[in-house]
């Protein structure tokens, strides 16, 4: 059995990035990853500019009980004049400010009558004033290969004047669930059957990474139709993904159907829940084989899979932010492998779901974060636990 860590770093070593890519409009960009680095050919802001509403004047010009004559009005998107020496200009937040000018009195520090001002506390140099290419140079690569966009990145873009981005395409992931007892919602259940529950997590979690992806249904507990399947859906798919019937029952076939059409790297990570995680390979295709259990196929997903899919994307960064909270529970029984319990941060101390059977999904519905607990550890209230937070998980 392989550790968590060992286990995601054997995925990672096997996550060939796409290689293929297609330039997209801007808009259409979000969570993609992009493929090229992106140079700015603007600089930003383009000119020195107000940051306040004010007054912009000369320093030299500034005495406590001067009047300055108001000689010229800036609003934003207006080009002033050059400053007349020993005269002020009304300006307003993001206008630019007049040659001449070496401090802006925001206007709430000023005193006005008629057409002149004064300003009652002494400016300093270059107060209020935002330096042309203070955020962006010109030429400066303000985002790079392998980074996924998100909202501020897309911002960023839009800065520099970016319409089009080039990006990874689109990952595709084919994926069926194993299970005699797995049906539809929308079908009326029969005795000994459950719900396909996995289904809808495995296909949010998977939009929300922007993957292209192919639901091939619900496939009996058998052989051949296993590797029928798998056959169907390694013909298209760059990742071909599975929840249920990797154990080592005669009812789980999956491990032996990967067998016969390509290879199996690993099966077994010592985790709870978790365990057994098939990754392998058929043809240029990868296998991810995730087990049935609903909690483990989502902590699974969360703690492998995703970093697993975003490094085959091109993502250069798949490594998820975690913290220290103290523990507001006792976890008295050491366990025998690395423990991801439900949990939330609240008041800034960790709180356990109370039932954290691999089975009940509620528990991951009412999460906002794992709490990671190595094997052979417990944990008294107060101690410092690691919290991984769902935000980070699933980002
Ligand atoms: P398995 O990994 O096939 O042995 O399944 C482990 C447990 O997960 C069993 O109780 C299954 O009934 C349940 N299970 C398997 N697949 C799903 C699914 N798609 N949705 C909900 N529960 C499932
Ligand atoms: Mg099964």
């Amino acid at each position: 059995m392989l550790s968590v860590d060992e286990a995601r770093a054997k995925l990672l070593e096997h996550a060939r990035p796409l290689l293929e890519t297609e330039a997209i409009p801007a808009d259409a960009a979000l969570n993609r990853v992009l493929a090229e680095p992106l140079i700015a050919e603007v600089t930003v802001p383009p000119l020195d500019n107000s940051a306040m509403d004010g007054y912009a004047l000369r320093l030299a010009d500034w005495a406590e009980d001067k009047w300055l004559h108001v000689a010229q009005r800036i609003p934003a998107g207006q080009l002033g004049h050059p400053l007349i020496i020993g005269t002020a200009a009304r300006i307003f937040t993001g206008a630019p400010v007049p040659e001449g000018a070496d401090t802006v009195a925001m206007q709430e520090d000023c005193e006005t009558k008629d057409d002149h001002v004064r300003i009652l506390k002494a400016p300093k140099p270059g107060a209020n004033i935002r330096r042309a290419g203070e955020d962006i140079a010109d030429g400066q690569t303000v985002l790079h290969a392998g980074e996924r966009l998100n909202a501020a990145k897309l911002g960023v873009a839009a800065s520099v004047g970016a319409t089009q981005l080039t990006v990874h395409r689109r990952l595709k992931v084919a994926l069926f669930f194993t299970g005699d007892e797995i049906v539809l919602p929308g079908h009326p259940l029969k005795v000994g059957q459950i719900y396909n529950s996995n289904r809808a997590t495995l296909l949010a979690l998977l939009q929300g990474l922007g993957c292209e992806v192919q639901d091939l249904g619900i496939v009996s507990d058998d052989f051949e139709a296993t590797v029928d399947a798998l056959e169907q859906a390694t013909r298209h798919a760059d990742v071909v993904i599975t929840s249920g019937g990797v154990s080592v029952g005669e009812e789980d076939h999956v491990k032996a159907a990967v067998e016969k059409l390509g290879r199996i790297e690993m099966w077994k990570v010592a985790m709870k829940p978790g365990k057994p995680l098939v990754y392998g390979q058929i043809g240029d295709c990868d296998f991810l084989g995730l087990p049935g259990n609903p909690v483990s196929a989502f902590v699974v997903f969360c703690l492998f899979v995703r970093p697993f899919l975003l490094a085959r994307m091109g993502a250069a960064d798949t490594a998820p932010l975690g913290f220290s909270v103290p523990a507001a529970f006792d976890w008295k029984r050491p366990g025998q492998r690395r423990e991801f319990l439900r949990a939330r941060a609240e008041n800034g101390r960790a709180v356990l779901y109370p039932n954290q059977s691999s089975g009940v999904l509620t528990s991951a519905a009412w999460a906002d974060g794992l709490v990671d607990i190595e094997a052979g550890h417990t944990v008294h209230e107060g101690d410092a636990v690691r919290f991984w937070p769902l935000s980070e998980l699933l980002k």
